[in-house]
């Protein structure tokens, strides 16, 4: 027998048992997202003989698309499908695009990549939707929820990350994608056995008010979604649509939010102008901490040596997993570290737990930094300083970025929960685009340069990343007596 709401908000623990399933289903979405994200720009590289700043711009747009389309995949979640068939629906499009490209990744790139982004904005926000409503209003475990669900989105990051790229390089391309399109099939099996037990979460609105005769905007959504697929494919293919798109979709979602709060009542539009905040300042943060996909993994091919306490590791490789090894080991035991805190009173707020994210971001770009007090003569460094930034900045990503999909359903009213989530990620499409940017204008100009002087080129631009990000931090504590009014009685 399904349960209501309230059961299911009323559970024992410190975890929803509906939370594991959720876990699962997005633990294997995420393996087939950064599994194809690992082999993008290499693919585009070694098969399709594209140059590489060409391929990383072409890497920059899908990354900027996929997430842009969870804000329209949240709205239509909002507005039409509620967020289980959203869920289904994207699902089944990432399933597609995969086997499309395990078939001839040669031929249809474009194509199953365009599958790939419409079908991820249909599934990443609304799944983290469902997460909250797990959750009463001032359930103080939520953020402990968000934080081991986060967990499963990396312990799916590092396996098909490291999995997906190792088959295609040693197998064959067509098998690697064929792999994306088998644990697609496995997030989506695990969602569509466990679903009756999430109760009347995630039904459509239709459903919910009991309204009839609609079902063709259903159908209509599911067949706009597909005719917009060879303008995705143009758009992605061509990167200065990008741009374009960029500037769009940021102030159109604005002005849409600016509408949609005039719906609510005042207390609830603070709530959303503090949301809106949060989401400004996260465009900031994965601006810089994306700097690992680009930069980052620049430096690491560089600059590094190959050696952590005496055993040899891939630079690249730990470029690629440390930080989701990281996330793994820590995020359950700063979830755990959050309730206990809570139970004594003494548990920081979101914004203060923002604020304190920026500061270790701006510690670990500090110890990215210092990797040149470290090099040799030749400008080779320590890739153990450079592993400890990532320990660092894993702790800034566990203050922000599982907090932040939390106090999104906590701040948004119902109606308008899967358009804020979308917009929590459009700030990451944002964040990821910038982030191209200021990594480009850190790459040393000359072609040619020695290693040192790219070591210099690459450790003066974090430097300025590290005081960016401790202004900041110092700017969000200094702000946060203002944010926290907005959010009433929200923590
Ligand atoms: N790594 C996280 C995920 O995949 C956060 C991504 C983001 O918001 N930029 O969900």
């Amino acid at each position: 027998m399904s349960q209501t709401l309230e059961q299911i908000q009323d559970f024992k623990g410190k975890y929803p048992r509906q939370l594991w399933y959720l876990f699962f289903s997005e633990m294997w979405e995420r393996f087939c997202f950064y599994g194809m994200r690992g082999m993008l720009t290499v693919f585009m590289v070694s098969q399709l003989l594209m140059k590489e700043d060409v391929a990383n711009l072409q890497y920059g747009a899908t990354q900027a698309f996929v997430y842009a389309f969870t804000f329209i995949g949240g709205l239509f979640a909002d507005k039409i499908l509620g967020f289980r068939k959203s869920l289904f629906w994207g699902g089944l499009l990432m399933i597609t695009g995969s086997c499309i490209l395990a078939f001839n990744p040669h031929e249809f790139f474009f194509m199953g990549i365009a599958f790939t982004i419409i079908g991820t904005g249909f599934f990443k926000p609304n799944i983290s939707t469902m997460v909250g409503a797990l959750y009463h209003e001032n359930d103080s475990r939520r953020d402990a929820g968000f934080s081991l669900f986060y967990a499963g989105i990396n312990v799916g990051a590092l396996l098909g990350g490291y999995a997906c790229i190792a088959i295609a390089q040693s197998y064959s391309w067509n098998l690697a994608f064929g792999l994306a399109a088998i644990v697609m099939t496995i997030s989506l099996i695990t969602f569509v056995f466990t679903q009756r037990s999430l109760g009347p979460i995630g039904r459509s609105p239709y459903e919910v008010k009991g309204i009839v005769g609609k079902n063709w905007h259903e159908y209509a959504t599911y067949a706009g979604s597909l005719a917009v697929i060879p303008l995705i494919m143009i758009m992605v293919s061509k990167t200065q649509y990008t741009d374009w798109f960029m500037y769009i979709i940021g102030p159109v979602t604005l002005i849409y939010i600016f509408y949609e709060m005039m719906k609510f009542s005042v207390e609830e539009r603070k709530k959303l102008a503090a949301a809106l905040v949060f989401i400004l300042f996260s465009i900031l943060f994965w601006a810089f901490f994306e700097q690992s996909g680009g930069s980052l993994a620049l430096f690491a091919a560089n600059n590094l040596d190959n050696d952590i306490l005496g055993v040899n590791f891939n630079p690249n490789g730990v470029n690629n997993a440390a930080n989701s090894l990281f996330v793994i080991i820590f995020a359950p035991l700063l979830g755990l570290l959050w309730v206990w805190l809570s139970k004594r009173r003494a548990e920081p707020n979101t914004v203060v737990k923002f604020g304190l994210g920026f500061l270790f971001l701006s510690l670990a770009f500090y110890v990215f930094y210092a990797t040149r007090f470290f090099a040799t003569v030749e400008g080779m460094t320590s890739l153990e300083i450079f592993t400890l930034a990532y320990f660092i900045i894993t702790f800034g990503e566990l203050c922000l970025s599982p907090i932040g999909l939390s106090i999104m359903t906590k701040l948004s009213p119902q109606p308008l929960q899967g358009v804020m989530m979308g917009m929590w990620f459009l700030a990451s499409a944002y964040g990821q685009y910038v982030a191209g940017i200021l990594g480009a204008g850190m790459a040393s100009p000359n072609e040619n340069a020695s290693l040192t002087e790219k070591l210099i080129s690459y450790t003066d631009g974090y430097q300025q990343l590290a005081v960016y990000a401790l202004v900041s931090g110092i700017v969000l504590l200094l702000i946060s007596p203002m944010v926290r009014k907005l959010m009433g009685t929200v923590k």
